[in-house]
Formats: structure tokens, sequence, C-alpha cells
């Protein structure tokens, strides 16, 4: 069966928003925020501080996808009040991850974009629920998907009638243990040919590794991306979670110096 609405028809490129951010209007968007919503104060900081770098979707979790049912699994709606008030003194846009279609009345008037992490991309009843409101959804690529797989996924959402959808690859599983997961650069160029959505990469959970960050960054953006989503903390040595593959504040001001300087330079080029 092919793909109907979510399919690339000659040119034809979908534009995303998600609150006054836009997706796919040949920019590169970065979202970046903690993996968790720890505290006010924590997530207060880190929205001050990535406003001043231009950024424009926040990011943090409040319903977390945790691998044991022993760790830190997020602060729910308290942590999506925290949220608000930093997308309200900001003015960034917020996205948070949704895990069950019962949470979608709960977590609705705190966001301006769903996520639906690696773990639920094939969670058909989610994807059919945020399918059928109208707020834009960022969908990550399952751990061992293949790329039909994650196109799928993203039909289901669109056959609801939904078809503001960001594709996010954020890595695949492997044989190696240097890295987390292999973030499949080639996904970005391939599911760009494939369907008309947005693409955007994570090169947080795409490497595990802090320091592969920044080059993964700009290979994306080098693959046609149109953003970036990147975690952050203001201690990552003390965060609840994914601190090794956050970058702190220095290090994320490096990161997008850089990206500033080499993104003129793909300018008008990054269609394959
Ligand atoms: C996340 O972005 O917070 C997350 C849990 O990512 P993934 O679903 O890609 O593992
Ligand atoms: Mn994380």
């Amino acid at each position: 069966m092919e793909l109907q609405y979510i399919k690339k028809d000659g040119n034809e490129r979908k534009v995303v928003k998600a609150g006054s951010a836009i997706f796919g209007d040949g920019g590169f968007l970065v979202i970046a925020g903690p993996c968790a919503i720890e505290g006010r104060e924590m997530l207060i900081d880190t929205a001050k501080h990535l406003k001043l770098r231009n950024v424009s979707v926040l990011r943090g979790g409040a319903f977390k996808p945790r691998t044991s049912p022993y760790s830190f699994q997020g602060l729910e709606i308290e942590g999506l009040k925290y949220m608000k008030e930093a997308s309200e003194l900001t003015g960034m846009s917020v996205v948070t991850e949704i895990m069950d279609p019962r949470d979608m009345d709960s977590i609705y008037p705190y966001t301006d974009m769903f996520q639906i992490g690696s773990r639920n991309m094939q969670n058909f009843p989610l994807l059919r629920e945020v399918g059928r409101y109208d707020k834009p959804v960022l969908l990550k690529r399952g751990l061992a998907a293949t790329i039909e797989d994650f196109l799928f996924a993203a039909e289901y959402i669109a056959v609801e009638g939904n078809d503001d959808i960001v594709l996010c690859e954020r890595g695949i599983r492997n044989f190696d243990n240097y890295t987390r997961n292999t973030l499949d650069i080639s996904a970005v160029p391939l599911l760009k040919q494939l369907s008309k959505l947005p693409v955007i990469i994570d090169p947080s959970h795409g490497t595990g590794v802090r320091n592969l960050i920044l080059p993964m960054t700009l290979a994306g953006l080098a693959a046609g991306a149109d953003g970036v989503m990147i975690e952050v903390h203001p201690c990552p040595q003390k965060a609840l979670s994914d601190g090794e593959q956050s970058l702190d504040f220095d290090d994320f001001d490096k990161l997008i110096d850089k990206l500033n300087r080499v993104e003129s330079c793909f300018k008008d080029m990054r269609e394959y």
C-alpha cells in the first residue's frame, strides 16, 4: 500500500507551525531544553539562556518514557505548568511528550506541539489520537524502525486529519556500544524525497555522546534537515536523565556559534 496523505507530490513541501515556530520553510530551526523538567528554577534558567541564543522551541519531558520503572518518571502536570511559565516569559514555543492517549486533554493546554517518542512510534491508538487534534506532532523514529515503518506511522496520524507532522531522526540501535544509537543521516534526504514533511535530527539521543552533538548537528544541516533538537541542562553532571548526552550552556553557545557560521554556506543548496 502506498502513502497517501504525507506523500511528496512533485516539489510540494509541507510547512508546519508550532506556536510561533516554523518548520520546513527552508530555515534550520533549533529546539533545545532539558531531557526532563526537573523543577521550576532549572527550567526557567535554561529557557532564559536559550532565548538569548534565538532558540525557537523549548523542549522538556514531563511524562518520561524511562527504561526502568525506578528511574525519575517526570513531574507530569506540575512540570508542564513551569513549561508554560517559561514559554510566556521568553516567547518560545513548547514541545513535550505524550505517552498515553488518556492524557491528551490534560496536556493539550500546556503545549504547542505533541512529541511522540521512539518507544511509542507504533502505538497506533496514540498516533490516531494526536491525529484528531489541531496541534502539530513531532514524531520520533522508533529504536528499530525501518524508513517504511516510520513513514506509515506518520500516515496513521495524517489519516485522522492532522498532517502537521515533523519527522525526527533520533538514531537506531546497532551492535556498537561506543554510541547509544547510530544517527542515520541518510534518513534525512531519504525521508524528504519520500514525503512532504519537514525532517529534523536529534543528535543527543542519536549518539548519546556529548562530544558528538556538534559534528552531527552540522552533518544534519548539510544533509538538508529542517532543524535539530538538542538536550541542554544547567548542570549535566547532576541531571536526573540523559546527563551524559546533555550540553551545558557554554557548550551549547559554542554549538550555536559554529552553526551560525556554517549555515550561510549551505543557503539554497539543501534540497537533494
Ligand atoms: C526525548 O526526546 O525525551 C526522548 C525520550 O527521546 P526518544 O523517544 O527519541 O528516546
Ligand atoms: Mn532524553
